[in-house]
């Protein structure tokens, strides 16, 4: 449970004064539901008010704090003009300009004869100084009550500034005393600030130069958020693997009939990652491994090994895919190795329904069926497994943290295999999977050949459809991607819709479409009818992005390549190359391309490194958007900036694991106080492993 002393920082943003229930909603837009969440709305500007000069030194355009006599109120002159109060010091004249003022409320504000302090943006109108609608307004001797350096939030439509500088230091009042989580002679190494201190500071910059994500006060929050991170990441692992492992090495007799079954031969790098897994699985430790490997290094052969070591136990083994297609194609793939090894299988996703399901959870539990294959239905909870000894989930980043907790809780001690396509670079395989164990696929199996890519301009369309239309006729497959148009999927369809009727006027009707709005069902009949061979162009929305395969297809189109990003690129690229044949890849773009977009592009021409393109993506677009946080359930930092703050992760993880094994259930004092940390950045799943306390 979140500790007490938290509470006040977790109240709805709408119990904030100045924040009625509109306002409060669009502030949740901007920064989240509760006002622990204002706090970590950091300002990007300041409003520097400690300039004070005389009315004729004050400078065009700039902000000014003047003292100034109040000497004539003008009225408009009609409804269209200003009120204008006119004002003078020794110097010179400030004209206070104000449209649709009441005349009365300024009478008040600004009484004639008397000496005020005004201050706001100063213009100069031919001889006299303005200011249109001060920003403050006060009485000299009430001088002291003048914010001098004011933060400038990041702001949304209709959330007036002001209202919203209020509602933080409302939250910052909010601010509880609470014990250090930082170690102390690091922190005193750092000298950094306080937590509570460091919010203050960071919300009241007096120079800009507090503004820097590298400040001490900015740099401790960054911190504090990525070790709450790290913790989190510990304990779960902690968690999966407390409950005591069990031991799964088999007698490799099934996974020798596969490979009898398999055209070719393991690569060293699958060989070298599978005896990593083999020994995990061996060893009385829950197995929580990351295959890392590039689109095409041969992933699926090494998942199906670790299943059928499982089986060979007695065990069961699940596979889990992130769509309904790769389910499928696994299952495709595997079917023919696991009737070879004799081992029975079965497909369950959220399509199978009525009978049909009800006979594979039957079998299921029975443990009838030694491999299951399947979507996120795998975890729903009427899915019982008979033992299950090791669940392999691919594309890991679909899934959160949280799914693959659901999975491994369907048997004792499962150990877990997370396979991912998306290279990741190193920092943010800390940030995503903590301190998992980590195996990579770098070889590419034999025989493969380099993808040629070249880049072409939009308007060189026909001749790239002449130089396909020869490639068909020797006999080549092509994929051709249509663009993405950021959220309408309309569009997009519009897009690919029309390209494939153009492709069918010069094709015939060996040209087929898939996107996502399709049916299933029909959506597989157009896959199988592509890799069967019976279509030689395939038009597609980004639904072949993930894991699709068909050896056979040598030519991948990319339409708008340019509105792409790198990773996106890479793996669509990785659809071809899969076959022994040549391939190419043909990126179209729009010449009128951003900078960022003509790197990504030169780029994605120049290598098909896919640890190198990660490196190269998390520079050119920043480590939220590499991990697609937004879609993946992954941590999305707030204060924290790994562009930035890249080399706290490491001390944070190091810290973590020293917190975690010395003290596992956080019950000692740093460990009362990183229990109040978790809860703090709200990972409160983590901290829900501990016992209470
Ligand atoms: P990914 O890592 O993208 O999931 P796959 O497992 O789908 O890659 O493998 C891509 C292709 O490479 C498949 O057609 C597969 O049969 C083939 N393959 C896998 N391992 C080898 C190998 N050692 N030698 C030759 N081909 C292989
Ligand atoms: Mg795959």
């Amino acid at each position: 449970m979140r500790p007490a002393a938290l509470f006040p920082l977790f109240r709805p943003l709408a119990s904030l004064p100045g924040l009625g229930p509109k306002l409060a909603k669009l502030a949740e837009k901007l920064t989240g539901p509760h006002a622990v969440d204002l706090l970590w709305h950091l300002p990007c500007g300041i409003i520097d008010r400690r300039f004070q000069p005389k009315i004729a030194q004050a400078p065009h355009g700039r902000v000014a704090t003047l003292t100034v006599r109040v000497d004539q109120h003008v009225p408009p002159l009609g409804p269209r003009y200003p009120y204008k109060v006119r004002c003078t010091d020794e110097t010179g004249v400030l004209e206070l300009i104000y449209f649709h003022a009441r005349a009365d409320w300024l009478e008040r504000l600004l009484p004639l004869g008397r000496t005020m302090v005004v201050s706001g943006t100063v213009e100069w109108f031919q001889e006299t100084l303005q200011m249109n609608h001060p920003d403050a307004v006060l009485p000299e001797d009430q001088r002291d009550t003048l914010e001098v350096v004011e933060p400038v939030y990041p702001m949304t439509a209709g959330l007036p500034a002001k209202t919203l500088r209020r509602a933080v230091k409302a939250a910052l009042d909010l601010i509880p005393d609470l014990p250090e989580w930082q170690d102390g002679p690091w922190l005193a190494r750092q000298s950094w600030p306080g937590w509570a201190d460091a919010l203050r500071r960071a919300h009241n910059p007096d120079t800009e130069s507090e503004l820097d994500p590298l400040s001490p006060a900015r740099r401790r929050l960054a911190y504090d958020e990525l070790l709450a991170n790290q913790v989190a990441l510990a304990l779960v692992r902690r968690q999966q693997r407390k409950l005591a492992g069990r031991m799964l090495a088999g007698d490799g007799r099934l996974r020798a009939k596969a490979l009898a079954a398999l055209p070719f031969r393991l690569t060293g790098s699958q060989e070298g990652a599978l005896a990593e897994i083999f020994a995990d699985m061996g060893a009385d430790r829950r197995m929580l491994r990351l295959l890392q490997g590039d689109v095409g290094s041969g992933k699926t052969v090494v998942a199906l090994m670790a299943l059928l070591n499982a089986v060979e136990t007695g065990a069961q083994g699940a596979l889990m895919a992130p769509t309904e297609i790769l389910a499928r194609q696994h299952a495709e793939t595997l079917a023919p190795l696991l009737d070879a090894a004799g081992v029975g299988w079965a497909v369950l996703t959220g399509r199978d329904k009525g009978k049909a399901r009800a006979a594979v959870l039957e079998r299921l539990a029975s443990g009838d069926i030694g491999v299951l294959i399947g979507t996120h239905a795998l975890f729903q909870e009427d899915v019982g497994f008979h033992d299950l000894g090791v669940a392999v989930i691919d594309e890991q980043h679909r899934f959160g943290v949280h799914q693959r907790l659901q999975l491994s809780a369907k048997g004792r001690a499962v150990d877990v295999l997370v396979m991912t396509a998306t290279p990741i670079p190193r920092t943010l395989t800390l940030t995503a999977y903590g301190d998992m164990d980590v195996s990579r696929l770098t070889e590419k199996p034999a025989g493969r050949k380099p993808i040629q890519t070249v880049t072409v301009a939009l308007d060189r369309l026909e001749e790239v459809v002449a130089g396909i239309r020869r490639k068909v006729a020797e006999g080549a497959r092509a994929y051709w991607v249509c663009p993405l148009v950021e959220e309408s999927e309309q569009v997009d369809l519009a897009a690919a819709t029309e390209r494939h009727a153009f492709l069918r006027a010069g094709f015939g009707d060996r040209v087929g479409l898939v996107h996502g709005k399709m049916k299933a069902a029909d959506k597989d009949a157009v896959m199988a009818a592509f890799a069967e061979g019976r279509l030689d162009v395939l038009v597609a929305t980004t639904v072949i992005e993930v894991g699709v395969n068909v050896p056979e297809a040598t030519v991948m189109v990319i339409e708008h390549a340019e509105r792409f990003g790198l990773a996106q690129l890479h793996q669509l690229r990785g659809r071809v190359g899969r076959g022994a044949a040549a391939s190419t890849c043909l990126l179209l773009f729009d010449p009128h391309l951003t900078e960022t977009a003509r790197q990504r592009l030169k780029t994605i021409r120049e290598t098909e490194d896919g640890f190198l393109i990660a490196e190269e993506d998390l520079r050119l677009r920043g480590a939220g958007e590499v991990l697609g946080t937004r879609q993946s359930g992954l941590p999305s930092f707030r204060l924290a900036d790994l562009e930035v703050h890249g080399d706290l992760l490491p001390v944070a993880r190091d810290d973590a694991q020293l917190i975690v094994n010395k003290d596992p259930e956080l019950s000692g004092p740093r460990g009362q106080a990183v229990r109040t940390l978790l809860y703090l950045f709200e990972r409160d799943a983590a901290a829900r492993t501990l016992r209470s306390g």
